[in-house]
């Protein structure tokens, strides 16, 4: 008989089921992988026998398991031993000497000799008390016996002088082609390293984790802290795909995943992609193909986007992004494009739209990542709606660099931003954090942007466009289960569904709106294992 009990109950819950059959309940019973049924307290309890763990949550809000649809996470799992001095990470780092605090008490775990590597925001020097950045001799005194650097976002590093030393960087080493050695007034280099004079550094450093495995496991276990029980990663090369392989085959995969593939700029090409046959959803519940990823233009934190009147960045032109998605839609290859600027945004929809006039696909779901987030006006919502393309928002680009907006695109144009309200009446609005190279991968963070409106900075954009909180779950849940083409499977809680679910560990309806972000979670479940409890 034990074999019919449920593995899993929680009760006295209040569940938003997302099912509109049952949208409310009070119970789930888990058996295996699976939710095998959902009602009241009296039900699901009397099904419980010897060996079902009973979890009573005392009337706490019990969601689906978050999602979080565009994530570059393995991309950085080497980096996840890294010590932590990024303000969107760590709050508490508000200062040069708190950066130092940190380096400080790592050196004194490390033994000399060793490189220690701390990893810091971009534009930090703006936010940080002091309003620079740390200097070379600050280093040498917080890591005195360790070659050590610290990086602030892609583009710059500081060192001090043991790394210069076994880097062999003195004060007659040229530049590298496209990098910089910044040099103090006497001419010798004052440990400031840009772009590509950052690589020597970056080859000699051997602090990263050993293995990507162990990496990729720190970054999925931090985001299901977090509620998140699916991912979209995007990867970029065989080794990142072999590495999901090694977790999946362990059973190692805290979170499910979905691997959007790169095929422009990464190691794969179209043509492998093409030749390989494999196409979304390939794979398991727990691993799965979710389809290609290419990019047509910059970065807005960059301000590399291309947006029409700015001078923006345009990687790959029409001809061969029309090329692309062609021959990605006739295999039956879903394409993520990514596309910030509107000149990006509407090459995407062309691209989309030939393809679909050459052999019209209904439920292919091509995305355009970073639609929605600027310049989502009537005439691309109804291009995006004819072609069947899903814009995928970023409220974590809204809550981060938002306050940036108005200086970058202008303040007509900024005043449109993120209209979520607007696309949910007629898409999907499941959206993705862009983490976790900048800042972690947290759907209630973005969701609670998204209701409030706010900036990290406090500043209040477009609140016309706010939806509720109840609708930022079902965004990151029902949504993002169609979006990953597994609305039969996961999504909502209901029976035969994956037991994916969230236990949030207070009332986000009663929750003040800046404690909204922050939000706790009190238990996550991913595919009926229990991956969270606080
Ligand atoms: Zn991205």
């Amino acid at each position: 008989m034990s074999g019919f009990n449920p593995t899993l109950v929680i009760k006295n819950g209040r569940l938003w089921t997302m099912n509109e059959q049952q949208p409310y309940a009070e119970a789930v019973a888990v058996h295996g992988h699976d939710i095998v049924a959902v009602g009241s307290n009296a039900e699901i309890e009397s099904l419980a026998g010897p060996g079902t763990e009973v979890v009573d949550v005392g009337g706490r809000v019990v969601t689906p398991g978050l999602a979080d649809i565009h994530v570059h996470l393995i991309q950085d799992a080497a980096d996840a031993d890294a010590v932590e001095v990024r303000d969107f990470y760590d709050p508490q780092v508000k200062s040069v000497k708190g950066i130092l605090a940190k380096i400080r008490a790592r050196a004194v775990t490390v033994p000399p000799g060793r490189w220690i590597h701390g990893n810091g925001s971009p534009m930090q020097d703006d936010r940080l008390a002091e309003k620079r950045l740390p200097t070379k001799a600050e280093l040498d005194s917080a890591a005195p016996n360790n070659p050590c650097y610290v990086n602030f976002g892609a583009h710059v590093m500081v060192v001090n002088s043991l790394a210069l030393q076994m880097t062999g960087i003195t004060r007659d080493t040229p530049d590298p082609v496209g990098g910089w050695i910044m040099h103090d007034a006497s001419g010798e280099p004052d440990g400031g390293l840009r772009e590509r004079a950052q690589i020597p550094v970056k080859r000699a450093d051997d602090s990263k984790v050993k293995s990507l495995e162990d990496g990729a496991v720190a970054l999925l276990q931090r985001a299901a802290g977090r509620g998140i029980t699916v991912v979209h990663d995007i990867v970029t090369n065989a080794e990142a795909i072999a590495a999901y392989q090694n977790l999946a085959a362990a059973e190692r995969l805290p979170v499910r995943v979905h691997l959007l593939i790169r095929i422009i700029e990464a190691d794969i090409t179209t043509k492998s992609m093409v030749e390989m046959g494999l196409r979304q959803p390939f794979g398991s519940d727990m691993l799965k193909i979710g389809g290609s990823k290419m990019s047509i233009d910059g970065g807005f934190t960059g301000r590399q986007a291309a947006f029409s009147g700015l001078n923006g960045l345009i990687r790959i032109d029409q001809d061969e992004l029309d090329h692309t998605v062609e021959a990605c839609h006739l295999a039956g290859i879903r394409c993520c494009i990514h596309a910030i600027g509107d000149v990006a945004v509407d090459m995407a929809l062309t691209a989309v739209e030939r393809a679909q006039l050459e052999a019209f696909k209904p439920d292919i779901r091509h995305r355009i990542e970073h639609m929605g987030n600027h310049l989502f006006t009537p005439e691309r919502r109804d291009r995006a709606k004819r072609v069947g393309a899903i814009p995928v928002t970023n409220p974590s680009i809204f809550y981060f660099v938002g306050d940036m907006g108005e200086a970058y695109i202008g303040t007509e144009r900024n005043a449109t931003c993120f209209p979520l309200k607007t696309i949910q009446k007629e898409f999907p609005i499941a959206f993705g954090s862009d983490a976790t190279a900048y800042w972690p991968v947290d759907s209630i963070r973005d969701i609670a942007a998204m209701v409030t409106r706010k900036t990290v900075l406090g500043t209040v954009m477009n609140p016309a466009e706010a939806i509720t909180f109840y609708e930022g779950v079902r965004a990151q849940t029902r949504d993002a289960a169609y979006v990953g083409f597994e609305e039969g499977r996961a999504g909502t809680l209901e029976r035969g569904k994956i037991a994916d679910i969230c236990v949030l560990d207070k009332d986000p309806l009663t929750c003040a709106p800046e404690k909204l972000a922050t939000l706790p979670v009190m238990m996550t479940v991913c595919a009926g294992k229990i991956t969270h409890r606080s």
